[in-house]
């Protein structure tokens, strides 16, 4: 019996069938049930049976050109990796990125009517290892696809970062066709995987109207819809859930039928082809987005400040606050010409530092409201701006430039 191959354990008139997991109890058989979860057994007192030896996965080369179907738009896929490209390594029994977004397109055969592609290997990582600087690359690498005839682009990506991604594109990239981020919250190998469905989801949206950075993912606890999120506006909100992402302080841009993949949209967005190609990839590394928490030192802030970091995001309490005592390293921060923004611990809503004194006291000492702005797309935007235009800081950082400041917000978000 190898790791991976599929048994049947009999115990106590039950019979449980998984894979063969790695056991680091002599004598004992692990395996993955078919929901995705672990079980042990004392080999002695089991009935085990082989059902199926373990199947290697089928290779097909990372970048590759997909047949051809006449009449069908070309997208373009790139695969950074996350959920949507794993699946169990049993060696392990852990979940790893491993398919290429060619073999994501030829595990789901649904996309080959809805598109022609083009698929890239970008990189191979969970999203928690994403950077500024493979933003920045993987900016390039859609610009370059939109250059060479995408007409619409889809990035594979893991869900935990997705939406600092989505946000620094948005950011980044003026887009005249649909650039769409999708992942997955469980692996394509158990049976709850909402990779595929996603995937499809996301394949109509590219080949939309909707030219904007869009992120796409389940809508319902049920295999019946994607939401589709603007990128500035969107946030994993569930460690587990497949309809883990939510659009904050706005609503969702559209959702997506699954079965007839009818793309539905509820608010305004940049038409295909209204927009002309822009690219401005540069982000300002030396911004730290800091949690405010009760009692915790200013030295906080002195820290950043000594380090020579160039901006500051606060997730300040409520309508935007931070203690008092944190507020002379506010100024000094801004004497020394270290912008520092406020975004709510609340997500929801915005900030308003003019109803207490405290808060009062922080626009005094230099402190910038950041409007509805979830906390991350304040950090990502205070990146690009001081990269592209730091002159314009002042003025633009309140300004909406890719969706993510409204000056109302719809009291249903
Ligand atoms: N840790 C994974 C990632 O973000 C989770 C996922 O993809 O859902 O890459």
């Amino acid at each position: 019996m190898d790791l991976g191959d599929r048994i049947s354990v009999e115990r106590g008139g039950t019979t449980y069938e998984g894979a063969v997991m790695p056991s680091r109890r002599e004598g004992y058989v692990v395996i993955k049930l078919d929901n995705g979860y672990n079980i042990g057994f004392d080999a002695s007192k089991s009935r085990i049976s082989l059902l199926q030896k373990r199947q290697e996965s089928r290779k097909i080369k990372s970048d590759m050109a997909l047949p051809r179907r006449e009449g069908l738009p070309q997208v373009s896929i790139l695969s950074t990796g996350g959920t949507i490209a794993s699946k169990v390594d049993y060696r392990t029994g852990a979940v790893t990125s491993q398919f290429s977004a060619g073999e994501i397109i030829s595990a789901i055969p649904e996309l080959e009517e809805i598109a022609n592609y083009s698929a890239r290997v970008v990189y191979q990582i969970l999203s928690e290892n994403m950077r500024a600087e493979y933003w920045i690359e993987l900016a390039n690498k859609v610009a370059r696809e939109i250059e060479s005839g995408a007409e619409g682009v889809i990035i594979t990506h893991g869900t935990d970062t997705m939406m600092y991604t989505a946000a620094a594109l948005s950011f980044m990239l003026k887009t005249p066709v649909p650039v769409v981020l999708v992942g997955s919250q469980r692996s394509s190998d158990r049976p709850s995987s909402d990779a595929s469905m996603n995937a499809v989801c996301a394949a109509s949206v590219a080949i939309s109207d909707i030219a904007e950075v869009t992120v796409v993912m389940h809508g319902s606890t049920s295999d019946d819809f994607c939401t589709i999120h603007r990128g500035t506006r969107v946030r994993k909100m569930h460690t587990s859930r497949r309809d883990a992402f939510q659009s904050i302080n706005q609503p969702p841009l559209g959702k997506v039928d699954y079965l007839s993949r009818k793309v539905e949209t509820f608010q305004p967005y940049r038409r295909r082809g209204e927009a002309a190609l822009e690219l401005q990839a540069r982000m300002e590394e030396r911004c730290a987005l800091v949690k405010y928490t009760p009692g915790s030192s200013p030295d906080i802030l002195n820290y950043y400040i000594d380090k020579g970091y160039k901006g500051l995001v606060l997730e300040g309490t409520g309508l935007g606050h931070v203690a008092s005592d944190w507020i002379e390293g506010i100024k000094r921060a801004t004497e020394e010409g270290i912008p520092v923004v406020i975004a709510s611990q609340c997500l929801r809503g915005r900030i308003c530092d003019r109803v207490y004194d405290t808060g009062r006291d922080m626009l005094q000492a230099g402190a910038i409201e950041g409007a509805d702005m979830l906390p991350e797309v304040a950090l990502v935007k205070m990146m690009w701006l001081l990269a592209n235009q730091p002159e314009s800081f002042a003025a633009l950082i309140g300004q909406p430039l890719a969706g993510e400041i409204a000056f109302s917000t719809p009291i249903t978000v």
